[in-house]
């Protein structure tokens, strides 16, 4: 059984960056005649804006896309989050190093720009220092273990060697909150989700939660990064880079340009929401289903 997700960070309204990446992620689970569910990335509660996660929800719906099963909100699940920790055991280790002394001790950026961390911390905290956060071990770079490889439906093979492009992650942030990477794994497993279709912005942190799921025990599903829509400046849209909240009363032409976004092409055009998802579920399938 086909289970799928869209999983939006409630910081802002949607936007057409974030609606192609729901729109794929429907039309992959509609064209597999599977399920498709919505859960709200909020674990990072320091970034949440109050009303985001509803307003994310009823636009979706405006546009005809309905969660097929419970909503999940992650700052409801702490102690999912804590029970996957825990089980993690050894493989998990206290840091006390700020910021500062994680850039001073070595320069080298990880493929997501922020800084490797140089193991200062792996072997114990010397005397008198205070744990911050809480890291994973990943193996030395030439440990097998530490190349991960995996087929992406649309980006093809993909290979990241942890120990080179990240280093030991962080899994509790020194504000307390639980880190993204460990939430979504542990969330797609639970919901049993077998196709992760998102952005190619998360591209990066895919090695990392394929990672953690060997670790926890948890198999992998399939993944599919369609291209981050990008705005004049080759900025990927947000709200940060000034992303326009879509306006609902014109779903029909906010669809056609998220669909062309992704390469389909409509027999077409569709004078109703339902006419497009009649015409757009067969042209996803034709494209990246193998019957
Ligand atoms: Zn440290």
């Amino acid at each position: 059984m086909y289970i799928g997700r869209f999983a939006p960070s409630p910081t802002g309204p949607l936007h057409a960056g974030s609606l192609v990446a729901a729109l794929a992620s429907y039309l992959d689970a509609r064209a597999h005649h599977g399920r498709w569910l919505i859960r709200i990335e909020d674990v990072d509660e320091a970034r949440t804006v109050a009303g985001a996660a509803e307003d994310i929800i009823q636009t979706l719906a405006a546009f005809g896309m309905r969660s097929d099963g419970e909503i999940l909100l992650q700052s409801a699940r702490q102690i999912r989050y804590s029970d996957a920790f825990d089980k993690l055991g050894g493989a998990v280790y206290a840091c006390a190093c700020s910021r500062k002394e994680i850039a001073d001790s070595r320069v080298t950026l990880a493929a997501d720009g922020a800084v490797i961390y140089p193991g200062t911390c792996r072997n114990g905290l010397a005397p008198g220092r205070t744990p911050r956060a809480w890291r994973v071990r990943v193996p030395a770079a030439t440990d097998p273990h530490a190349l991960i490889q995996f087929d992406d439906r649309w980006q093809g093979l993909i290979s990241e060697n942890l120990a080179e492009h990240v280093g030991d992650f962080v899994l509790k942030r020194a504000d307390g909150f639980w880190a993204y990477q460990l939430a979504v794994v542990v969330d797609d497993a639970e919901q049993g989700v077998t196709d992760i279709v998102r952005g190619a912005d998360l591209l990066e942190s895919t090695a990392r939660q394929i990672y953690l799921q060997r670790l926890l025990g948890f198999s992998t599903p399939r993944y599919l990064h369609v291209p981050a829509v990008v705005n004049d400046r080759g900025e990927k849209l947000s709200k940060q880079t000034g992303a326009q909240p879509l306006d609902v009363r014109n779903s029909i032409n906010a669809l056609m340009g998220a669909a062309e976004h992704l390469g389909l092409t409509l027999s077409h055009a569709p004078s109703s929401v339902d006419e497009f998802w009649s015409l757009a579920i067969p042209a996803w399938g034709q494209r990246f289903v193998r019957t």
